[in-house]
């Protein structure tokens, strides 16, 4: 087994200072933008991704990290769009089975009719996963319910219905596409903010990037620059405007999703929960990850768009209520470990009050403008390879690149492809696939800093995550590398300081941790 690429910084700087042009520039280190990276890279072209701040700071890393066929939209009757993430979810599962694997889900029944009238809606489910599919759905018993679920509220329980999704680690599955993407040869930076775009007659031509290490500002040129910033891709747009003309629309209708983490035993099992219809209409999870159950969430307009997103006090009740009527045990605010919040970059169609964001669409949308500048946005995070072959598309027929074939990464392992044990399990070694022994071969690789059951975060974890995956700052280790931050908020506070010890051993400059110290408390603070 060859030792995985060490990714220091200054040599990686010391490229995109180089005088050349390359034919991709891509702005976001998001699913979308690092989805595009990859695929372009495969098919040969010079790729640069810059990610103002860490790789899936943004909303790639608060998804409900479900690689799902998107059911509902079945009940909307869009079958393409399920056709698409069904192809997409066996893609994921397929290329990184170690953070990502398939999951079975239980709908629990409290009226008569329920479980039968779900269970056909799923069986056209499975019907339309064909080969694809990740199991039968199956009519349950209420006594079956209730052994899959053991922590579901047994009263007025009528049976429920079994059926499989994927599950993943999204920020984890970020940084793999990260790091395949420069083993194939793309220049991927974290920390490069994308502050003003060149244009030479009315075209798009490059970018002026700040190292947000250093302050220091570069010019870079490229055929093609791709705007893949997520909710944030109206404020690069508005780079590209005519001196002296008024600003356009927005493109996008931000919807802010909140998700509660408790401990295991209000759902222990292996099975999550999903709730099709709550009171008011929405979509209700419990899902076991990495040794907590997530609960969520929620959809409710945003125009603020923080990088650190709160949550409202209408949301958590809403969640905890709705978690109420179907657990045994209820969680209450005090049993929550960690809360945190993603926007979803939802697309506005042109004539959209931005009221009603489940109006909006759930698809993606690529819009080359007249200066040639690309812009993604929307989709989910199942379908970014889906999306990303879409904007490479679009980049050739509109003749900023040359015509390549497609369909290069639908069978493309990313690095330590290798089985992994299931991810509603304590995260651990088992995350890193075929590059534990890589990893179990750094200093520290016994010395535990938090201990989970059968996982937890090591030195050696620390050191792999500043050598190979980029973490510059305790919370690139803390919040993605780990997830500590998001499974217990309190305790990744508590670990800060080791962790800012190893790491500064590491890069060789003192860390800071007082500002994570304070993010650590807000994820840790209901409102
Ligand atoms: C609550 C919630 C739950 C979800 N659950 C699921 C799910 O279970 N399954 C699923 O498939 N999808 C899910 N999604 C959707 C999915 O998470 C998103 O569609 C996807 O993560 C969007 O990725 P992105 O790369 O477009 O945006 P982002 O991840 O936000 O990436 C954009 C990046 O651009 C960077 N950036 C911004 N400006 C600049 C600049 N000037 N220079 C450089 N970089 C810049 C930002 O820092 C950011 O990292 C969920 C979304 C939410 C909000």
């Amino acid at each position: 087994m060859s030792a995985p690429a060490r990714l220091d910084r200054a040599p990686l700087i010391a490229r995109l200072r180089e005088a050349r042009e390359w034919d991709l520039a891509i702005i976001g280190g998001g699913a979308t933008g690092l989805g595009v990276a990859l695929d372009a890279a495969v098919r040969g072209f010079s790729v640069l991704l810059v990610e103002s701040d860490d790789f899936a700071k943004g909303t790639s890393s608060r998804a409900t990290k479900l690689a799902h066929g998107g059911v509902r939209y079945l009940a909307q009757g869009d079958v393409a769009l399920v056709h698409e993430a069904l192809r997409e979810r066996a893609a994921i599962l397929a290329n990184a089975p170690h953070v990502a694997q398939r999951l079975p889900f239980v709908m629990p029944g409290y009226r008569w009719w329920e479980p039968a009238f779900y269970g056909v809606g799923l069986k056209a489910y499975d019907a339309l996963a064909g080969a694809r599919g990740l199991g039968a759905t199956e009519l349950l018993s209420v006594v079956r319910t209730r052994e899959l679920l053991p922590g579901v509220q047994p009263r007025g329980l009528s049976g429920g219905v079994k059926y499989w999704d994927g599950q993943f680690d999204d920020a984890r599955l970020a940084l793999l596409l990260a790091r395949t993407a420069a083993a194939r040869g793309a220049l991927v930076l974290n920390r490069c903010e994308v502050v003003s775009l060149h244009r030479e007659h009315g075209k798009v031509r490059g970018f002026v990037v700040r190292d947000r290490e250093t302050g220091t500002d570069t010019d870079v040129r490229a055929r093609c620059v791709v705007n893949a910033t997520g909710v944030w891709v109206d404020a690069v747009r508005d780079m590209d405007r005519d001196p002296g003309s008024s600003p356009r629309p927005p493109m996008v209708a931000p919807s802010q999703g909140v998700h509660l983490v408790v401990d295991r035993r209000f759902m222990p099992g292996s099975h999550a929960l999903l709730v099709p219809k709550t009171r008011d209409g929405r979509v209700l999870f419990a899902v076991p990850w990495l040794g907590k159950t997530v609960l969520g969430t929620t959809d409710t307009p945003r125009n603020d768009l923080s990088r650190e997103p709160t949550p409202f006090a209408e949301e958590v009740e809403f969640i905890l209520r709705e978690a109420a009527r179907v657990l045994s045990t209820a969680p209450t605010r005090a049993d929550v470990r960690s809360i945190w919040v993603g926007l979803r970059p939802l697309v506005k169609p042109p004539s959209d009050d931005g009221e009603n964001t489940k109006a909006l669409s759930r698809e993606h949308t690529v819009i080359v403008g007249r200066s040639g500048l690309l812009t993604v946005t929307g989709g989910k995070w199942t379908t970014y390879r889906a999306m990303a072959e879409d904007v490479l598309g679009r980049a050739m027929s509109a003749g900023l690149l040359e015509t390549r074939p497609g369909g290069v990464t639908e069978r493309l392992p990313l690095i330590g492809s290798a089985p992994g044990r299931p991810l509603h399990e304590p995260p651990g070694e088992h995350l890193y696939g075929s590059e534990i022994g890589a990893l179990r071969a750094l200093p520290g690789a016994d010395r535990w800093l938090w201990r989970d059951g059968s996982g937890g975060l090591s030195e050696a974890m620390v050191r792999f995550a500043a050598r190979h995956e980029m973490a510059r700052e305790v919370e690139d280790v803390l919040a993605r590398r780990s997830r500590l931050l998001f499974l217990d908020a309190a305790e990744a506070g508590r670990q800060a300081d080791a962790v800012a010890a190893i790491l500064a051993d590491e890069l060789g400059r003192p860390m800071v941790v007082d500002e994570f110290k304070a993010l650590a408390a807000q994820y840790g603070r209901l409102p």
